[in-house]
């Protein structure tokens, strides 16, 4: 016996038919009668206007460098002292004398874009040849926190999970994008933050999708832990972080960064 869900179907089936479907051709049936029944209407996603030009800052981003102050920033080993990189033409140079720098404002999960260039002239090999590094999450002091690398790799080797579009230690970018040294790189990153129970374990892993120089280089990578120099990475729990900048040790020519943005997810 065949039981009759839709009455407004079956007007349009003969009782022929409807004597010879299959559970399923009847379910079938019943979606391309209603198209309606599958559509969703609320809530409606907010009206964002994107830049005139990719990669330029969305109406509703937050402008973390706006190419004359360094206003939203401050220096990781004192945050009562100002941002000291040197900002000049419309892009921040980073003093390697003054050390690391953080976003004052802290985030979770995250869509960020930020600009870098390898000095033309810039000298050294492997990791100390024009290294910085984004720090997705600032978990502390120093080099604490989860780092995106940033080196040139244009024409330089070193361990492939410490090039340019690594996570640190973690993770082998999908590709070498690098242009040459003196050109303008990007990368846009979609942030997933770790979450954590009352006890301080993981309840999921941060999770990182990268572009660079609108290549692909990390697709939704789990993350193992903070990244680390020496030893196996491992999570501390924490809640909302800065951002943070690396001013690294190495003797190469300063790097520089522009047209920072992110939008809060
Ligand atoms: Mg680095």
């Amino acid at each position: 016996m065949i039981h009759i869900a839709c009455p407004r179907i079956v007007r349009n089936l003969s009782l022929s038919t409807l004597l010879f479907m299959t559970g399923n051709q009847f379910i079938q049936a019943q979606s391309k009668g209603d198209p309606k029944l599958t559509e969703v209407w609320s809530p409606e996603p907010k009206v964002v206007t994107p830049a005139e030009k990719c990669g330029d800052a969305p109406s509703d981003a937050i402008i973390l460098f706006n190419g004359k102050n360094l206003d939203e920033w401050e220096l990781v080993k004192d945050t009562t002292a100002p941002a000291d990189w040197i900002v000049k033409g419309g892009i921040i140079t980073v003093n390697k004398a003054s050390g690391n720098i953080q976003t004052k404002q802290k985030f979770t999960n995250y869509q960020l874009h930020i600009e870098w260039r390898i000095p033309k002239n810039i000298t050294g090999e492997g990791q100390a040849r024009g290294n910085s590094g984004v720090f997705l999450a600032s978990t502390g002091p120093g080099d604490d926190g989860y780092e995106l690398q940033v080196l040139d790799n244009y024409n330089n080797k070193t361990y492939v999970n410490g090039q340019a579009g690594s996570i640190y230690k973690q993770a082998i970018p999908l590709a070498n994008a690098c242009r040459k040294p003196g050109e303008w790189q990007s990368y846009d990153v979609i942030w997933t933050a770790p979450v954590f129970n009352s006890d301080g374990t993981v309840a999921s892993p941060a999770r990182v999708t990268v572009f660079h120089n609108g290549v692909i280089v990390q697709n939704n990578f789990e993350l193992k832990g903070q990244t680390l120099y020496i030893g196996q990475p491992s999570y501390k729990p924490h809640g909302p972080c800065p951002i943070k900048l690396q001013a690294h040790g190495d003797k190469s020519e300063p790097i520089s960064y522009r047209n920072i943005w992110i939008r809060p997810l």
